[in-house]
């Protein structure tokens, strides 16, 4: 999707970090880390967000949460991690293309602010 800055992340035409990639899945460093290790997970199409699965699309989501494990075994995550989606104005989310935030290598609190 033109003018969305996760889909030009996939494209290549703005530089990421790449962590992972596969037929479905991009994942990428976030620029702004909020944990050691802070990763992001995007479907390598356009969905605006959560409230946008469906029976159409979630094989891509699936295919997220495999790679997410897939990572956090060779990123040796052990001691665990925190996998989050924020969605909408009130969720925090600020960038329109579903994305899920793999956080780890720090005690992270619940419940978040
Ligand atoms: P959210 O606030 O849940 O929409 O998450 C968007 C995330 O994208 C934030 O954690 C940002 O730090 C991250 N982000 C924004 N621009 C970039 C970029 N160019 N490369 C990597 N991560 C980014
Ligand atoms: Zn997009």
């Amino acid at each position: 999707m033109e003018d969305c800055l996760f889909c030009k992340i996939i494209s290549g035409d703005v530089p990421s970090t790449k962590v992972y990639e596969d037929e479905y899945v991009y994942a990428f460093l976030d620029i702004a880390p909020q944990a050691p290790f802070h990763a992001v997970f995007v479907p390598k199409i356009h969905i605006k967000s959560p409230a946008f699965i469906d029976s159409e699309n979630s094989l891509y989501v699936a295919k997220i949460y495999e790679a997410i494990a897939t990572v956090a075994k060779n990123e040796k995550l052990e001691k665990g991690f925190r996998v989050v989606a924020n969605c909408g104005e009130d969720g925090g989310q600020t960038v329109g293309h579903l994305h899920f935030h793999l956080l780890a290598r720090r005690n992270l609190q619940w419940p978040p602010g």
